[in-house]
């Protein structure tokens, strides 16, 4: 990356310069930056699509799975000619139309404790689009390991949540939840279902922290508050929270590597 935009970049990215929070130095500065984006679903398409299209300079996106008609309803990044490709291809080639500045690297895996410190080691921010409670701390717990802040959010019918976490600084994940649910709480979108304009909501307010983080704000951020979104009353509240000095993950007790698994 040069020190300076190029013409086309200042004319493709001149809505944000404009903004007085951004401008161009704050650009250089995303297209520097590396984002991973955890899962290629309902949650990862608007922020990875919207992350694209803000020019942050490198996207890698983490997923196993195939696509399949039934994740169309949300996943936005993919199309009905994609159904049976994997999820990170077609990604890919979406990204990449939309802005071929972006590095796309693609990680056809699941996201677990064998490979995570490695696949989230040299990014600036996470985006957690997975959809399982057992990589949403696994998420956290790498993230409080490595310093990287990162966007939790969740889904689940006509209902939202998302929290920005910024390790060291903010109340982890981990100081609100504990512990994994048991298997009969919890709803998935598999077994519940979910508005895809819900997980567009969410995965967009996603986008807008990191950007925000990236871009520098120093307040703003969506920390120490989990932000819950009931679309059916159109209400948003927020939840007020707190690091907690007993916390697993981030807590003063917890030695310089903690434990992940
Ligand atoms: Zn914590």
């Amino acid at each position: 990356m040069s020190e300076r935009l190029t013409t086309e970049q200042i004319e493709r990215y001149s809505r944000q310069i404009m903004v007085p929070d951004l401008g161009g130095k704050t650009q250089m500065r995303l297209c520097r930056s590396r984002v991973l984006v955890i899962g290629a679903g309902g949650l990862g398409s608007p922020a990875a699509l919207y992350l694209a299209a803000a020019g942050i300079g490198t996207l890698a996106i983490v997923d196993a799975d195939k696509v399949e008609l039934s994740n169309l309803q949300r996943q936005i990044l993919h199309a009905t000619a994609d159904i049976g490709r994997p999820k990170v291809e077609s990604a890919k080639a979406t990204l990449t139309k939309l802005n071929p500045d972006v590095e796309v690297k693609t990680h056809p895996v699941r996201f677990d404790a064998s490979n995570a410190e490695q696949i989230a080691a040299d990014c600036d921010f996470i985006v957690d689009g997975s959809d399982n409670f057992e990589t949403k701390f696994l998420v956290n717990d790498i993230a409080v390991k490595l310093g990287i802040p990162f966007s939790h959010a969740g889904i689940v019918r006509l209902q939202g949540q998302v929290m920005t976490v910024v390790p060291g600084r903010s109340a982890c994940y981990r100081c609100l939840f504990k512990t994994p649910p048991a298997p009969e709480e919890i709803l998935s979108c598999q077994a519940s279902g979910i508005l895809g304009a819900v997980a567009g909501t969410i995965g967009t307010i996603q986008a807008t922290e990191a950007v925000k983080y990236l871009a520098g704000f120093d307040e703003g951020l969506l920390t120490d508050r989990l932000l819950v979104y009931d679309a059916k009353t159109l209400r948003f509240r927020e939840v007020e929270c707190r690091r907690d000095p007993q916390c697993a993950a981030c807590g003063a007790g917890v030695p310089s590597s903690i434990h992940l698994g």
